[in-house]
């Protein structure tokens, strides 16, 4: 098969409460890869604060793209980790590792499921069409929200390390997810070491995926180089959509 090599690019949290950053990055990745073929990650209520459906113009702009060809995912209900975590271990991983950002780490199935369907909704009234799938924020599922996104049957879902479908229990693609962080400094220079180690040994990778995030806009260095590593990698490789891993299920299908 001709280039079956892909790359996968998203942008994380779009909300009407980052509609700025949102669009420049929609417009980085026209500029590097074409209009509309990237995927959005889209939080239904970001913190609580900004319900996607009272911003008129900025679900305009969420439509426009879907019409482009932009995978729309479900992105979380509010971002935020509003569980309690039991256990000294839990409190740590969630408040350290994530910033507080994952909001089906701590969930019970039947909550995962609530916030799944009322997300689902939103978002779908949103862009007038369906989801492409869900991703909960930070990447982080908690066995109730795996079970949870099964039990609904989106059609995708992606982690740090892999992308699956949940409705057919079944890996698609294998491989980390490059992207930047913005929160500090230090971060930030370790996720531009990290791209440009990942320029240099994803080539071989069957897939590999991009995401970008509203912070990255504040630090023109992370925007280079997350420029300099889509171009990298998009070399010898088709710019994919995350639904075709489905339609290309044969190639080398592996289960959960
Ligand atoms: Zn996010």
């Amino acid at each position: 098969m001709r280039n079956s090599r892909r790359l996968l690019l998203s942008i994380h949290d779009v909300s009407p409460r980052f509609s700025a950053p949102v669009e420049t990055l929609a417009g980085i990745l026209a500029e590097e890869v074409g209009a509309g073929r990237f995927a959005m990650l889209v939080v239904p209520d970001f913190w609580n604060e900004a319900p996607l459906l009272a911003d008129r113009a900025f679900v305009a702009r969420l439509r426009s793209w879907a019409a482009l060809g932009v995978e729309m995912f479900v992105h979380g209900w509010c971002h935020r980790d509003e569980s309690r975590h039991r256990g000294a271990i839990a409190r740590v991983k969630a408040r350290h590792m994530t910033a507080g950002e994952g909001e089906f780490l701590g969930l019970s199935r039947e909550e995962a499921m609530e916030r799944m369907r009322r997300g689902r909704d939103v978002v779908e009234q949103a862009i007038g069409r369906p989801v492409a799938g869900f991703i909960a924020p930070a990447w982080l599922y908690g066995p109730g929200a795996i079970e949870a996104a099964g039990a609904l049957g989106f059609d995708l879902a992606e982690d740090h390390m892999k992308v699956w479908s949940p409705a057919r229990s079944r890996v698609l693609a294998r491989g980390p997810v490059v992207t930047w962080a913005s929160r500090t400094p230090m971060r930030a220079a370790s996720s531009i070491a990290f791209a440009a180690l990942a320029r240099r040994t994803l080539g071989p990778m069957a897939t590999v995926r991009i995401a970008l995030h509203p912070g990255d806009v504040s630090d023109p260095r992370l925007i280079e180089s997350a420029r300099r590593t889509i171009r990298r990698l998009a070399r010898g490789r088709a710019i994919a959509r995350y639904r075709d891993l489905i339609d290309a299920g044969g190639e080398n299908p592996r289960h959960l």
